[in-house]
C-alpha cells in the first residue's frame, strides 16, 4: 500500500469518528521503506519481522472483541440495537414475527459487521508487527 492510499483511509477513518485508528494509520503510513511503500504493507520488508499466521475465521472471531491499536469494534451496539428493532418490527406477527424480523435485519447486518471485524484484525496485526515508527512505540508491550 502506498503511503497516500494510508493517508486516504485515515481521513476516512477520522470522518467515520475512528480516531485511534486513524491515528495510527498516519503513524504507518510515515513509514515508508525503500520500495516508497507504507512498510508495514509490504511483503518484501515486512518479512524480517516475525508475523504470526492467524485464520481467517480467527480474524473474525477476534475482531468482534477488544484489539490492541484499533480498539472495540464499533459495530456491536449498533447491530444489537437493529436486530431488536427487527424483532420490535416483526411484533404483530407474535414470536415468529420477531424471530422473522430479528432474522432479516441480522442478515443484512451480521456479515457487515463480520467483515468489519475480519480487517479490524488484520489492520491490529499489521500495526502490530510493523517496524516501530516514533508515534507506535509506547505501544509496544
Ligand atoms: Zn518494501
Amino acid at each position: 500500500m502506498r503511503p497516500e492510499q494510508m493517508r486516504r483511509h485515515a481521513d476516512y477513518e477520522a470522518a467515520s469518528g475512528n480516531k485511534l485508528i486513524a491515528a495510527c494509520l498516519r503513524d504507518a503510513a510515515r513509514d515508508v521503506c525503500p520500495h516508497g511503500l507504507v512498510r508495514a504493507y509490504c511483503d518484501e520488508h515486512r518479512r524480517p519481522v516475525p508475523v504470526k499466521r492467524r485464520s481467517a475465521l480467527s480474524c473474525v472471531v477476534r475482531g468482534c472483541g477488544t484489539m490492541p491499536h484499533v480498539g472495540v469494534h464499533p459495530g456491536t451496539g449498533l447491530v444489537v440495537m437493529l436486530i431488536l428493532t427487527g424483532a420490535a418490527a416483526g411484533w404483530k406477527g407474535g414470536l415468529v414475527g420477531c424471530l422473522i424480523g430479528a432474522g432479516i435485519m441480522a442478515a443484512g447486518m451480521v456479515p457487515i459487521y463480520l467483515v468489519g471485524a475480519y480487517s479490524r484484525a488484520r489492520l491490529s496485526d499489521r500495526l502490530a508487527n510493523a517496524p516501530t515508527t516514533p508515534g507506535m512505540r509506547e505501544e509496544e508491550g
